[in-house]
């Protein structure tokens, strides 16, 4: 915890730039106004709304986590604190431009991308990513004309079994009924209404002791009403390693139990919907549906074996050279988030991170020496891992480091701030959003989902959004 408060050594404020109005954006403004009292922090999104993850990525069904609101509100209402909605760093405001107006630039803008299997087919209609999707019902502006069919087709296979993998799985199978009163997107929720999927398998390339979702969040799943199970009880033999991994992480442990639990009563229910846990299955190639030109019929998987990877108690799936096929229509892909670079900003493409040392940017040209003023924060700084409060204590470490570095940057010399960046985005025309004009959206929203029984009804277009300024 950052106790100590710290005053720029001149009369000039300390201008703060944070890039992305997720949690890790809104966790590093509100640490950098307590520990600065002349800090004056702009929070830029390309979004006119904010909150990033918390608003476009939490599950409709999960209202409890959206809480969290509340606080990052308080923080946007500080009088040292604003926010520029519909400003995109890269097209409407280069980083050079931003490093130029202010002393320290935050980014937080998440990963707003995917990693890829790059295997043959991946490119036929109905293989989406599992983001996708998510933006999908979370009514973000860029996917809510998305095409999704969930008509043609009574299975999906969902590759991955972490966390959002969980989500998208249990968004497909739960009763439309019950997501009606959440925030969901009325778009998927009448989608989902007409959906005709019945089977949901969850493939992972390695077994049930290496699932990477967590207990609360499993058993979420496994609760769903008038679900059958399936789950091989010959997936569930442990091996040695598999003991020694359980034994030294207890959500491993509790998601095998939960697993194994739910095994023993695999096929006792009689409901119509169904959900397959699958282990130890690559994903090979995307095959083509034999009726539905260009639209995916199914995946061909290879059957996998673990190998232990070193002293380091990981163990990683390989190939046996033995194959089955799962017919499906519909696939979404969950292996992962990925974050996207700008121009002039040094990053690791293999890892899809920007390389730093406990938030500060790592210079391209000398490995040696940070960035001035350049910061990262959340899933930019650390890759698309650990939920919602990690962010906090990332945050507490990316100001840390301002802190530390703060009597080294030149206050003496003037950066305009918020006041450079109004110029710049009336000279470019941008029509940005403050708070207030959320505050809009956020009543107009609030007011259509009370007519429904919904807490709100998103604004779910950019025409949409745009008009309410
Ligand atoms: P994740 O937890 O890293 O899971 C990724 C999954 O994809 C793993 O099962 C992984 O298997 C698999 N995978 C990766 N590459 C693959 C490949 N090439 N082929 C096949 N499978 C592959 O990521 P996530 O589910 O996107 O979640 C991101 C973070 O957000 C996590 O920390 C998660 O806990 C968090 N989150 C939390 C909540 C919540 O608290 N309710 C909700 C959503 C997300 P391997 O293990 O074999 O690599």
């Amino acid at each position: 915890m950052i106790a100590r408060k710290f005053t720029s050594a001149t009369s000039q404020s300390l201008r703060v730039c944070v890039v992305g109005s997720g949690p890790a954006g809104f966790y590093t403004a509100e640490k950098m106004l307590k520990a600065h009292e002349g800090a004056e922090v702009d929070i830029i999104d390309r979004l006119p709304t904010p909150f990033g993850l918390v608003r476009s990525g939490v599950a409709p069904d999960h209202p409890e986590t959206k809480i969290v609101i509340n606080q990052f509100s308080r923080v946007a209402h500080n009088e040292r604190c604003s926010f520029f909605g519909n400003v995109s760093l890269g097209s409407s405001i280069s980083l050079s431009e931003l490093r130029q107006i202010y002393h320290v630039v935050v980014l937080a803008y998440g990963a707003e991308s995917d990693r890829v299997l790059g295997i043959k087919g991946e490119e036929l209609k109905g293989v989406h990513s599992a983001r996708e999707f998510v933006w999908w019902y979370n009514g973000h502006p860029d996917f809510s004309n998305m095409t999704l069919d969930l008509k043609n087709t009574d299975t999906a296979i969902v590759l991955g079994q972490g966390n959002v993998a969980l989500d998208v799985a249990r968004i497909l199978l739960r009763s439309p009924t019950e997501l009606a009163t959440t925030d969901i997107a009325s778009h998927a929720l009448d989608a989902l209404r007409e959906s005709s999927i019945r089977k949901v398998y969850l493939v992972g390339r390695r077994g049930p002791v290496q699932a990477a979702c967590t207990a609360k969040e499993l058993r979420e799943i496994l609760a769903i009403k008038d679900l059958n199970i399936n789950i091989k009880e010959a997936d569930l033999v442990k091996t040695s390693a598999d003991e020694e991994e359980m034994k030294n992480n207890r959500i491993r442990k509790r998601v095998f139990e939960l697993l194994s639990k739910a095994s023993s009563t695999s096929g006792q229910t009689s409901g119509q919907r169904e959900l397959d846990f699958t282990f130890f299955r690559k994903p090979d190639k995307f095959l083509e549906s034999d009726h539905r030109n260009g639209y995916v019929g199914g995946v061909h998987f290879e059957k996998t074996t673990l190998k232990g990877n070193g002293d380091s108690g990981y163990q990683i799936a390989t190939g046996t050279g033995e194959y089955e096929d799962i017919k499906c229509g519909l696939v979404l892909k969950s292996i992962g988030y990925k974050s996207i670079p700008v121009d002039g900003l040094p990053f690791d493409h293999s890892k899809g991170v920007v390389p730093n040392i406990k938030g500060r940017v790592i210079s391209s040209y000398d490995v040696s020496e940070a960035e001035d003023g350049l910061y990262v924060c959340g899933w930019l700084k650390r890759g698309p891992t650990g939920i919602i409060a990690t962010n906090l204590y990332d945050a507490e470490e990316t100001v840390a480091s301002i802190y530390e570095d703060v009597s080294k940057i030149e206050l003496t010399s003037r950066k305009p701030g918020r006041e450079g960046l109004l110029e710049l985005l009336e000279s470019k025309k941008i029509k940005f959003f403050t708070f207030d004009d959320w505050k809009k959206i956020d009543f107009e929203e609030k007011r259509v989902g009370s007519l429904k029984g919904k807490p709100r009804e998103k604004l779910t277009t950019w025409k949409d959004l745009l008009q309410v300024k």
